[in-house]
């Protein structure tokens, strides 16, 4: 049998004994998975990181030291979204505290705003071996939970940073180059994908489009806060 779908069958085997071991018996069907979080009864994030458990539901869980959930303001008004955990954070438990995570932290900071007011994650919540890029069906594992963040916060802009991110979050294959820098719609939030600050460490000329992104970002917010003051 095909090595791919030898693993396939045995993280399926996995993650179904761990949900026996949890005490569940039956899966939802798709309808009842689809539903928003107040029908699905989730409204913190505790609670998502609760449902996530000892996750094994992809082969990401056999290398990985630490989930990375995500940290800041549960009520942010933007959330950073990167691609997954590399060593340190694999290591440390939080995300973005690498070399990136510093570049990030001053991004943040650029627009005058403590790294603690805004919510970071990523597509995958465990580190990828040797920090390839995640798999379809890893990133496929994940994207529930992310989405369940994303519907407990309720940001007004999400910042996706780099590629995956990017397309993942606006279900395309188009370039970073030709998605940066503008403004899309998931379920009413603004999206608007930059460079990931990995990328900026090997190419730091590329720092100037992240500001002028950056800008936008903090563009719309100011605006926003000025009309709710007005209300
Ligand atoms: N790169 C990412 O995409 N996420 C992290 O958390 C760290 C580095």
């Amino acid at each position: 049998m095909d090595e791919n779908l030898n693993e396939t069958i045995s993280d399926l085997k996995s993650y179904l004994e761990y949900l026996k071991g949890m005490g569940i018996s039956s899966l939802p069907n798709s309808e009842s998975n689809s539903g928003n979080t107040v029908r699905s009864g989730i409204l913190t994030l505790a609670e998502v990181r609760k449902e996530i458990g000892d996750c094994k539901r992809c082969k990401l869980h056999r290398a990985r030291k630490t989930i990375v959930f995500g940290e800041g303001n549960e009520k942010a008004r933007l959330m950073f979204i990167g691609e997954g955990p590399g060593y340190d954070e694999d290591v440390q438990g939080r995300p973005f505290v690498g070399r990136a995570g510093q570049l990030l932290t001053k991004i943040i900071q650029s627009i005058n705003l403590p790294r603690e007011e805004v919510y970071i994650t990523n597509i995958v919540k465990c580190r990828p071996p040797q920090n390839r890029n995640p798999g379809p069906d890893e990133i496929q594992s994940c994207h529930p939970f992310l989405m369940k963040q994303i519907r407990v916060i309720q940001p007004k802009i999400i910042c996706a940073l780099g590629t995956f991110s990017a397309q993942t979050l606006l279900k395309t294959d188009t370039k970073i180059t030709a998605l940066r820098g503008r403004f899309y719609d998931l379920e009413g939030i603004k999206v608007i994908p930059t460079y990931h600050p990995a990328f900026l460490l090997r190419n730091p000329e590329r720092k100037r489009e992240v500001w002028e992104d950056m800008k936008k970002i903090a563009e719309w917010l100011n605006n926003n806060e000025r009309i709710k003051e007005m209300e």
